[in-house]
């Protein structure tokens, strides 16, 4: 499994990630930033949040196992 980091500080809450791939992400209401709420399971959707994110602060951190 992978792991899906959101940078939070420079998340703009724009909700793209959420629009893109809403199983994996949302909006965190309380905090207004995205976070990340999948299985680890890099789908073409996680790869489409990371294009999609304006401010390009979603990052896949594979575990080295897996390279
Ligand atoms: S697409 Fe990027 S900036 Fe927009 S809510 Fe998601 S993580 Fe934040």
């Amino acid at each position: 499994m992978a792991k899906v980091s959101i940078d939070q500080e420079r998340c703009i809450c724009c909700g793209a990630c959420a629009a893109i791939a809403p199983d994996e992400f949302e909006i965190d209401p309380k905090i207004g930033k995205a976070r990340y709420i999948g299985s680890g399971k890099i789908t073409s959707d996680t790869q489409q949040a990371v294009l999609g994110c304006p401010v390009q602060v979603i990052k896949i951190i594979k575990n080295k196992k897996e390279e």
